[in-house]
């Protein structure tokens, strides 16, 4: 029988795996999710930063403006050297820068020397140097506001510079320049997980909280750039090497936004925002990493789940596919067996049958046999009752030649009484003859109430000729017993019991038989001789067919076992012991009967 649950087993391991698969290739998708979460948890520290910058820078953008319009600046670039002014101006510098929180603030002359510095006291002291080759001092002395971001040539730290025109009577005299530093910021954004970068136009980034990529380029640099670098002195050219970097697109459907950027062996989210002020792009990297990580959990955990589900489903399934299995075990079993019983039955009918026939068989045999003791029984009392019709015969022949005489001389009444005794005679042979025929007839296999008086009275009738110089000791009954059986079968075992009881006695002088008949519920007939008794192997075996102890042609053995047969076919008993006074008893018990017609006696 196809097993359907242990086909959905399979099922269920085939959809898991497909369900497996479906997983890993969402892996991308999934991916992608968590990479756009984690720029989305840092697109609030990019727009900060850039803020923050962009506020630094507006707010510093104002500033040389303010200090050009001081008054004593005219005065200093007018003279330059004069030792009352100068003093006093670079201490109003160093104040107000640091009052402004900016780096540094400077004067230079139409020249782009340094007249004054609020740095004037360090040892990276402006005063002095020259600054002609910046873009800011150009730009300024256009009158218009210079703006610029370089490394510091003289501090050597990055800054961005603001630089406005003094301005006297139209005329340009001097700069004013007030530089920003810019090293703070990236002290902040170094707290934060991620990575800040700034890159001006040429790709260059100028400040990061890593320090290694300061300064570095994300893309190859015009050489016109380049030169102008190197004229401006905005970086040192050498440290200008390239960063290995390549961005593609998150989403390549959306185009824009969140990009993946890979920086050497690591890997970032990227989202960049713009100071359009300063040129500047600043991007915040985000390292891939965790939210890798995170997808590779979700992959890990959906997995789990469908591997439980799958687990789980499996097992009911198993459980019901050991279940419809045990069924249809027991449902096979009970086919074989309904088949075993059916066969069994078969066999046990046939079995029936031949039992039935063989007891048919049996029964006839039985029969047979029953006839065949009965013949024998007649074959052993020949002698007897050929002595015993002779006798009478003899008898009868004299009285009757004693008749004719006496008739011959006219002695009437002798001839009379002659000729009565050969009645007698005759009604006797004819008595004898009758028994005899009935001994010898077939029994009807009916039983009935049969009164065991008569039955004890013909069987003696019966073996009267071999029982004469016995001691017969028979007391007939007062009130009749009844019993269920047969007449002639019953009549025909107590005449095997006298039988064997005179043949038992053939060397006793003075031969004794008891017949008892006790009645009751369970009614007797004990037939007792003075013999030998049964010797310890007669005991055991006097009823098995054939046990026999007499002389060939004696005996057959069949006497007690066809009346041991007779008796159980009435439901009744028979069995032997030996009397204590000696000689042995033979007791036949049988059931008892309430007495109907008269129809059953002759069986
Ligand atoms: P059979 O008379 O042909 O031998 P039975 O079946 O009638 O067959 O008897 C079997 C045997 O039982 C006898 O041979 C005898 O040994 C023993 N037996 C039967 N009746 C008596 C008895 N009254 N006393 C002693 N032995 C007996």
């Amino acid at each position: 029988m196809p097993n359907r649950p242990r086909r959905a087993i399979w099922m269920v391991a085939l959809l898991a795996l497909i369900a497996l698969g479906a997983i890993l290739a969402a892996y991308p998708r999934i991916e992608r999710f968590y990479l756009r979460q984690a720029g989305a948890e840092d697109a609030a520290t990019l727009r900060l930063a850039t803020e923050v910058l962009r506020g630094a820078l507006e707010r510093t953008q104002a500033l040389p403006a303010l200090i050009a319009d001081r008054p004593i600046l005219p005065q200093l670039l007018a003279e330059p050297d004069n030792e009352g002014i100068v003093p006093f101006a670079n201490e109003l510098l160093r104040q107000s820068a640091l009052s402004l929180d900016v780096s540094d603030i400077y004067v230079l002359d139409t020249e782009g020397r340094t007249v004054a510095a609020s740095n004037y006291r360090t040892e990276h002291s402006f005063v002095g140097a020259n600054f002609s080759y910046r873009p800011y001092f150009v730009d300024a002395m256009g009158a218009g506001l210079g703006r610029f971001h370089a490394l510091g040539t003289q501090s050597g730290q990055r800054g961005y510079f603001f630089a406005s025109p003094v301005i006297e009577d139209t005329q340009v005299i001097g700069v004013v320049v007030v530089k920003l530093r810019i090293d703070g910021f990236e002290e902040a954004w170094a707290q934060s997980g991620s990575t800040l970068i700034v890159r001006d136009v040429n790709n260059v980034i100028f400040m990061s909280d890593r320090e290694e990529w300061r300064f570095r380029r994300t893309a190859p640099i015009q050489d016109w750039v380049m030169s102008q670098i190197a004229r401006t002195r905005q970086y040192p050219v050498s440290m200008l090497t390239r960063l290995e970097m390549e961005t593609a697109p998150l989403d390549p459907d959306v185009g824009f936004g969140l990009e993946v950027a890979r920086i050497g062996r690591e890997s970032f989210v990227s989202q960049t925002s713009l100071i359009a002020a300063a040129s500047w792009r600043v991007s915040i990297l985000t390292p891939t990493g965790p939210a890798v990580q995170r997808a590779w959990t979700a992959v890990l955990l959906l997995s789990l789940v469908v591997i439980m589900v799958a687990l789980v489903l499996a097992t009911v399934l198993a459980r019901r596919a050991r279940l419809v299995e045990r069924l249809s075990a027991e449902r096979s079993l009970a086919t074989l067996l309904e088949a075993r019983v059916a066969e069994r039955t078969t066999e046990l009918k046939t079995e029936v049958e031949e039992r039935r026939a063989t007891e048919a068989r049996l029964r006839k045999t039985q029969a047979e046999l029953v006839q065949a003791g009965k013949l024998a029984a007649l074959g052993q009392m020949s002698a007897a009752l050929s002595h015993e019709f002779n006798q009478p015969l003899a008898a009868v022949k004299s009285y009757a030649e004693n008749a004719r005489t006496f008739l011959d001389r006219g002695r009437m009444e002798d001839a009379q009484r002659n000729i009565e005794r050969i009645s007698g005679l005759a009604d006797r042979m004819a008595s004898i003859s009758k028994h005899l025929r009935n001994f010898a007839r077939r029994p009807g296999e009916k039983t009935g109430p049969v009164p065991l008086g008569p039955v004890i009275d013909d069987a003696l009738e019966l073996m009267a000729p071999r029982l004469r110089g016995v001691d017969i000791r028979y007391t007939p009954p007062e009130t009749e017993i009844w019993v269920r059986g047969g007449r002639v079968r019953l009549q025909q075992v107590v005449v095997n019991l006298l039988g064997n009881a005179l043949d038992a006695m053939a060397e006793v002088e003075a031969p004794q038989i008891d017949i008892a008949l006790r009645g009751g519920a369970s009614p007797e007939i004990a037939v007792r001789d003075i013999g030998p008794g049964l010797s310890e192997e007669a005991l055991a075996q006097a009823f098995d067919p054939f046990f026999t102890t007499k002389e060939p042609g004696q005996g057959l053995g069949l006497g007690l076992s066809i009346s041991f047969n007779i008796i159980g076919d009435f439901g009744g008993r028979l069995w032997a012991e030996n009397h204590p006074d000696g000689g042995a008893i033979f007791r036949v018990t049988l059931e008892s009967a309430t007495p109907e017609a008269q129809e059953h006696a002759a069986q």
